[in-house]
């Protein structure tokens, strides 16, 4: 999909009150698992992988494209590459030569200005291709070091949110309005609806996105997808929980892509059976995606 179409499928999803989500396999083996969860409730999807996470589990982004276009060239439902959480310009410029079709800059821990000269940067090149590209402003931080490096929250300003969309021409923007990545030390983690609310008052163009989804109650995620007025996140990170379902099934811990051909078929396919069913229920439950392809 090119950009005009990815913006669009974000603009349908706020304005109709549901998000896209977009979800981490953290291995090729798990691509399937996310477009079939996609296919059987009838949703659009996002499938992405960060550049810590290509490092941790010793992907290239070439490897990690090549599998997605080959599940994805026979789906029947929109489905989209992205690449998540990026901080260096190289790492953007391989994934885009490699085919993703949206890409994520994160300049959230560089000062306002870098972060607006880098995004900008991004931009350029991206939108010259086609692509479509996710900013950071605030930190959002977390309590697992592999998707940003980083464990300290720092909440987006709206007014700055109104610069940074000004300045770098970003399509899609993550704010940090209390969510975070990795696994919640409480189970019901307070969001700032309030600056969620004024930041999509100050930039109502621009599709907003929630990173942290893992272990986000169900009531949480409704209401920042419906906002009062207009349409609230229009994307939704989801990443850890995939992760530890597969962990669990299958009574490993944290290995790299390579190392998959080699488990037992028959518990990987029950893995990737109960990552689908999880991936499903989130689609229905929480994103209200299901049905909207
Ligand atoms: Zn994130």
């Amino acid at each position: 999909m090119d950009r005009t179409q990815i913006v669009s499928l974000w603009r349908k999803a706020q304005s109709g009150s549901y998000a896209l989500g977009s979800f981490s396999p953290r291995n090729t083996f798990l691509i399937d698992a996310i477009v079939s969860a996609a296919e059987n409730v009838h949703s659009p999807v996002m499938v992405q992988i960060s550049s810590n996470e290509m490092r941790w589990f010793d992907i290239k982004p070439g490897e990690f494209a090549e599998a997605f276009f080959k599940r994805a060239s026979a789906c029947s439902v929109p489905v989209v590459l992205h690449l998540d959480h990026t901080y260096d310009f190289d790492t953007v410029k391989a994934a885009i030569d490699a085919g993703f079709e949206s890409v994520m800059i994160d300049g959230s821990k560089l000062p306002f200005d870098e972060n607006a000269a880098l995004t900008r940067e991004v931009c350029e090149y991206a939108h010259a291709r086609g692509r479509a590209v996710e900013g950071e402003l605030g930190n959002i931080g977390g309590a697992d070091k592999l998707e940003t490096g980083g464990d300290e929250r720092l909440y987006t300003v709206p007014e700055q949110a109104r610069e940074f969309v000004r300045i770098t021409g970003v399509d899609a923007l993550a704010v940090s309005v209390g969510t975070a990545h990795g696994v919640y030390p409480t189970a019901d983690p307070k969001i700032d609806f309030d600056r969620l609310n004024s930041i999509r008052s100050i930039i109502p163009q621009t599709p907003l996105v929630l990173h942290g989804g893992s272990g986000l109650p169900q009531q949480t995620v409704r209401r920042a997808i419906k906002l009062c007025g207009a349409g609230g996140i229009a994307k939704l990170n989801i990443a850890t929980d995939l992760e530890l379902i597969f962990q669990r099934v299958l009574g490993i811990g944290r290995i790299p892509n390579s190392e998959i051909q080699k488990l037992d078929p028959a518990l990987l396919e029950a893995a990737k059976a109960e990552v689908r069913s999880f991936v499903e229920g989130r689609m229905r439950e929480y994103l209200m995606s299901a049905g909207k392809a």
